[in-house]
């Protein structure tokens, strides 16, 4: 009886465990229009330390008119990954930051709404949103701290000033959603940047 029931519970893990391994345990991106490839490598290199999860490159898309319809493009398929940020230069007039459904795992981030004569701000513009969708993939909110990646920023000005990485709380949060996933985690990185 004590076994039936011991192999009952190994069968359950053993289903759990098959659904993890199909997700590839990484975090997609995609680029939309003319979106410079060294912002897509700076920010993949940026999750992969600071978030200890591995990246993927998709394939690089056509220009979309506007972030409602490129996040409805992508939120028709399912997703076997932990995510996927699509980094987006449009065709048309559209000043929203970011959109994302959390229920598909999808970002788009509006690159040009972040563009700036310093491609050091800008790149970390597009760092901070990029850690902000995956925070939402992980399933953590918004965060009172203005120095987390997750802080509800107004505007540029505030955007330029928080962190680039999680809160300490939030970081532990974010792995140990990861290890709660079966997703390997990368080797640790040192502490975060300043700004
Ligand atoms: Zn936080």
């Amino acid at each position: 009886m004590k076994l039936k029931k011991i192999l009952i519970t190994l069968l359950i893990m053993g289903a759990f465990h098959s659904s993890y391994a199909e997700n590839t345990g990484k975090l997609c991106f995609a680029s939309s229009g003319e979106v410079d490839a060294a912002i897509v490598t700076r920010v993949m290199k940026h999750v992969e330390k600071y978030a200890q999860l591995a990246t993927e490159q998709k394939v690089a898309l056509d220009a979309a008119a506007d972030l409602e319809a490129l996040l409805k493009e992508h939120t028709k398929d399912a997703h076997d990954s932990v995510g996927l940020i699509v980094l987006a230069k449009l065709s048309g007039e559209d000043e929203t930051h970011s959109l994302v459904s959390e229920s598909n795992k999808v970002m788009v981030i509006n690159v040009g709404a972040f563009a700036i004569d310093d491609a050091e701000k800008e790149g970390r513009r597009i760092e901070r949103l990029v850690m902000r969708g995956l925070g939402t993939f992980l399933g953590m909110g918004s965060c009172p701290n203005p120095h987390c990646a997750l802080f509800e920023y107004k505007g540029l000005k505030q955007l330029d000033s928080m962190g680039r990485n999680y809160c300490p709380p939030h970081m532990m949060e974010g792995f140990k959603a990861l290890d709660k996933a079966g997703i390997k985690r990368l080797k640790p990185a040192p502490p975060q940047p300043k700004k």
